[in-house]
């Protein structure tokens, strides 16, 4: 099988795809419905797949759509996964666990938040603590939500980040616009005011099933950060922990740290892989996020502040909103075989090595 053909057009294909394939090799699923309805007004469910031991020490998990959209790549990486019949390889004794669609809600309707308008991948905060501050995207917010959106509105707005980045470098004005923030909930990047569905179905399935877990691999798919098609191993253990270490013999030193400053993204507040080792007290936890590059980065950050002024001020329905919701299919997912090949190639070298690296744990 080409490996397109495990990609999905939309939502809902991905997800009868993936039960079709997990059910055709043996997975035990359990079903998790979000409280959102889909464009179409259908249900919203994060559907998860157990193949392996029930008592596995040993297990592999793979997230899809912690940001909504990106969710046609991960998707397509777990559906492949069972449907080439490549989790035949796990060894005797190791469990897979395919949690798809984590944030079925932004995948079904085109956006990289959840519901709440939440960054899900900034949400995995202590909520009743006093939330960091984000000194640059107070300064940008009014220019990265503009309450207009037109041509020349865009290039007003650019002006306006082109003068920040002159004052605190490029890496300054992106750790502004996408660290995250806490305190416009109709803005970008937002953490959110409480913890998200997402959040505590993803805890709740891991108190569920990892319980009895010693070693766990996590590969969270993401897009949209990075050259187009590249897969970038992006660990965000602590600089001189024994997970950071760990990650690097697994990968081959084939990994990026943005403590470090070597990878793409710069340092977030409240990711969910630090909350899921946190949730691991009793394992022992070696997490990437694999980030795929599709447009540059500019597109992208242009299409998710259109996408946001469009929900808060726009209409989803109409030929503008409609064309926004394309350029946020073409920023989160590149319908083109070659980048089909380069996504699948590396999730499978990815997905091996994780599998050597629990056994030789
Ligand atoms: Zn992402």
């Amino acid at each position: 099988m080409p490996a397109s053909s495990y990609f999905s057009a939309d939502y809902a294909e991905a997800r009868s795809r993936f039960l079709a394939a997990a059910k055709a090799a043996g997975a035990q699923m359990s079903v998790y419905r979000n409280p959102a309805r889909g464009p179409a007004g259908e249900d919203l469910t994060t559907d998860v797949a157990w193949l392996g031991p029930a008592d596995a020490e040993r297990v592999l998990v793979t997230i899809s759509a912690t940001h909504g959209a990106e969710g046609f790549c991960g998707s397509g990486a777990q559906v492949g996964w069972f449907e080439s019949g490549l989790h035949r390889e796990a060894p005797a004794g190791t469990a897979l666990l395919q949690i798809h669609a984590i944030n079925p809600y932004g995948f079904a309707w085109l956006r990289r938040v959840t519901e709440d308008n939440v960054d899900l991948n900034r949400n995995f905060i202590d909520h009743g603590a006093t939330y960091p501050v984000n000194d640059g995207y107070e300064e940008l917010h009014a220019a990265i939500c503009p309450p207009e959106w037109t041509d020349a509105v865009i290039a007003q707005t650019r002006a306006v980040f082109e003068a920040y980045a002159e004052k605190h470098g490029p890496r300054g004005l992106q750790s502004a616009i996408s660290g995250g923030q806490y305190s416009h909930a109709d803005g970008i990047f937002f953490g959110g005011n409480a913890e998200a569905w997402s959040r505590q179905t993803l805890l709740a399935i891991f108190a569920k099933l990892l319980s009895r877990a010693r070693h766990v691999a996590v590969v969270d798919y993401h897009t949209g950060l990075g050259p187009r098609g590249y897969g970038e191993r992006i660990c965000v253990h602590a600089p001189d922990s024994d997970s950071l270490a760990r990650a690097g013999q697994w990968y081959d030193d084939d990994i990026t740290s943005p403590f470090l400053g070597s990878s793409s993204s710069v340092e977030l507040f409240g990711v969910n892989l630090t909350a899921m080792e946190e949730a691991l007290p009793h394992a022992r936890m070696t997490g990437i996020a694999l980030e795929y590059g599709t447009l540059p980065t500019e597109q992208v950050k242009l299409a998710l502040r259109a996408d946001n002024w469009l929900h808060v001020h726009g209409k989803v329905d109409s030929p503008k909103g409609r064309a926004i919701k394309g350029q946020i299919r073409e920023a989160f997912y590149q319908d083109a075989d070659d980048w089909k090949q380069m996504i699948w190639d590396r999730a499978v070298e990815t997905q091996r090595l994780a599998l050597a690296g629990l056994a030789a744990s």
